[in-house]
């Protein structure tokens, strides 16, 4: 059988609606490789201004435990060189002491007895004070004998701001790169692992799914990956596999659904042509029953009347005359009441079946036309032809010999006829033909019965 797929599902990729020109598809791992990075960038910035906050307190920690360190370095120094009114001495140490890069300035107050304090300062060029650089002041003391301590001054160290900057661009200058790295390298490895992990995959299922057709249901998708691996990509290739297996049952129900339909219709297309057959041959019986008399079997009144119109407008057509022969059996009522209703009816078939058995030709036609008379159409025929047919049929209804002890015509069951022509050039219709022929009728019963009466006035003896 061949199989048509089904209107759902078409052999070729569905075209029931316009499809719209497919975008080139954007690849999830890169959006993915995006997202991670925005990701990264919003993280590094939040870890970045956190980093930053903690290494500037570590700087200035630091530095702060740089000035003390330089402090108690130079504390002692520059306390002796106070003491001993040594200016150029404390210069030097100032000179020197402003060199360590984490000092901004240095500046020591000398305490003098009745005069104001000096200040000996050593800056770096370009600094700036007051800086966010920590700042450490301490008071000199000498102690010129054991036991004896003295203030002298006092040192004021404070930091180098710039330092603190430059110590922090480097650190946030190492941070950022490496976080970039990383969410770089982070994203990457991403992008590698989703490809080789999932759109691989994916795209082999889209692809599968693109050739899918009903004719190839049966070729299930194959992820290439290890069979151990159980996870979403599994459920989805088992889950294409499982709706092509359903689809496959579906349509292959479907199909034999169609061919027992297929079978339905066919049976049901014979079985109406049978049934239109027999009906028409109902019809037909019916149609010849309505026009056949049912105790003789000749045909009735109706078909009498019917012929009688065509056989008048072919005879007018063809300038052929026409006869008409009205056949009355005699005395038939005395012959009911003395046969009984059931002989009479057997009588009328017998008679019918002389009348017919009597006439030759094709074209005549005898109908039983009333309770027991009969019609006669004879096409193409002329007077003396219909005058001879009527006496056979006459003789011939006496030479069926059915006894009718009651007739005043015969011993026998007889009839009487009347006969009328049409000629070809009259004009006169069936029903003046008819009553001519009536009135032959008449004449032959009230001239004797058994006989024929015409427009001739013949008669036709009573047989012997
Ligand atoms: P006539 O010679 O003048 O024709 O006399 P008749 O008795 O034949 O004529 P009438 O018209 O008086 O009687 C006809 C009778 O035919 C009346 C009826 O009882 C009988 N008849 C008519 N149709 C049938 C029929 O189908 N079967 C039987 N058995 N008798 C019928
Ligand atoms: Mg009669
Ligand atoms: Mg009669």
């Amino acid at each position: 059988m061949a199989i048509s797929p089904p209107p759902s599902l078409p052999a070729s990729a569905p075209a029931a609606a316009p499809r719209a020109v497919a975008a080139r598809p954007r690849s999830i791992g890169w959006r993915l490789v995006w997202t991670t990075l925005a990701f990264c960038l919003v993280f590094i910035l939040a870890s970045v201004a956190a980093l930053t906050w903690t290494a500037w307190n570590a700087g200035l920690a630091r530095m702060d435990a740089e000035l003390a360190q330089i402090e108690q370095i130079y504390s002692g120094t520059l306390s002796k060189a106070i003491w001993e009114l040594d200016r150029e001495a404390l210069q030097a140490h100032l000179q020197s002491a402003q060199r360590v890069p984490a000092i901004g300035s240095i500046s020591v107050q000398v305490a003098l007895a009745h005069r104001p304090a000096e200040v000996y300062q050593a800056s770096r060029p370009g600094w700036k004070a007051p800086g966010r650089a920590p700042t450490r002041q301490l008071s000199l003391s000498y102690s010129p004998y054991p036991g004896a301590r003295e203030t002298v001054g006092s040192l004021t160290l404070e930091g180098n701001e710039r330092v603190l900057w430059q110590q922090l661009r480097r650190q946030m200058a190492a941070i950022v790169a490496a976080q970039l790295l990383q969410s770089l390298m982070l994203a990457g490895l991403i992008m590698l692992v989703f490809h080789r992990m999932v759109t691989v995959h994916v795209r082999r299922t889209a692809a599968h799914l693109a050739r899918m057709g009903p004719d190839r249901l049966g070729q299930q998708l194959q992820l290439e990956r290890p069979r151990t691996r159980q996870d979403e990509l599994t459920q989805l290739e088992s889950g294409v596999n499982q709706l092509q297996t359903s689809l496959a049952a579906h349509l292959q129900r479907q199909q034999r659904y169609e061919q027992e339909l297929a079978e339905h219709r066919d049976e049901l297309a014979r079985r109406v042509a049978e049934r239109t057959a027999e009906l028409r041959t109902a019809n037909a019986r019916l149609q010849s029953l309505a026009r056949t008399d049912p105790l003789t079997g000749l045909p009735n009144r109706r078909h009498f009347d019917e012929a009688q119109a065509i056989e008048l407008r072919r005879a007018r057509r063809h300038g052929q005359s026409l006869a008409l022969l009205i056949c009355d059996i005699d005395c038939f009522k005395d012959y009911n009441d003395h046969c009984g209703h059931a002989m009479g009816d057997r009588c009328i078939i017998a008679v019918a079946q002389a009348l017919r058995e009597s006439l030759a030709r094709p074209g005549d036609l005898v109908a039983r036309i009333g309770g027991e008379e009969f019609g006669v159409i004879l096409p193409h025929t002329d007077p003396q032809g219909a005058q001879s047919l009527a006496e056979r049929l006459v003789q011939a209804v006496a030479d069926c010999g059915i006894a009718h002890a009651h007739s005043p015509a015969a011993s026998v069951v007889t009839i009487s006829v009347g006969l009328a022509v049409l000629a070809p050039e009259a004009d006169d219709d069936f029903d003046a033909l008819f009553q001519r022929a009536d009135a032959a009728l008449y004449r032959a019963k009230a001239a004797g019965r058994n006989r024929v009466a015409g427009p001739a006035h013949t008669e036709l003896p009573p047989p012997e």
